[in-house]
């Protein structure tokens, strides 16, 4: 019986290469973009649909109930966005560093692939699919 190779590092998953690294860097940036005028839409969009649906279903609301509300909604698209922003700001210093593409947990290679899909991942599949069901299990409740 034969061990498969599968530790020689020639096969598999190969180093992504700088070209690849460019191509993810214009994704990232292109995303960021996206996100940002994104942001400014729904904030617009949301405030006009919020108002009208609290002025319309609810005749006799308080003034301060109505900006509460609001508020709270701008706040919720907000901390989406900059959550997302922030991920795509650490993924482009991390590409500016060097550190881009490989897995901090195992040292291997998370792939262009899985980048080309989620630009920010940090983790490699195998890794992230471990850190998931590690936090999930420590920081949701189970109802
Ligand atoms: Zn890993």
């Amino acid at each position: 019986m034969r061990a498969t190779t599968t530790a020689t590092g020639k096969s598999g998953t190969s180093p992504t290469t700088a070209q690849q690294l460019r191509q993810l860097e214009r994704k990232l940036r292109a995303e960021r973009d996206a996100l940002l005028s994104a942001a400014r839409r729904e904030l617009v969009r949301g405030e006009e649909q919020q108002f009208a649906s609290i002025a319309g279903e609810v005749p006799d609301v308080g003034d301060q109930a109505t900006a509460a509300a609001l508020t709270d909604f701008d706040n919720e698209i907000a901390r989406r966005h900059d959550v997302a922003i922030r991920d795509i700001d650490e993924a482009l210093v991390r590409l500016r560093a060097g550190a881009f593409g490989s897995c901090p947990d195992c040292g291997g290679d998370i792939g262009f692939e899985r980048l080309m899909a989620f630009p920010t991942a940090t983790r490699c599949v195998k890794c992230q699919g471990l850190h998931e069901r590690t936090y999930a299990s420590l920081a949701t409740p189970t109802m």
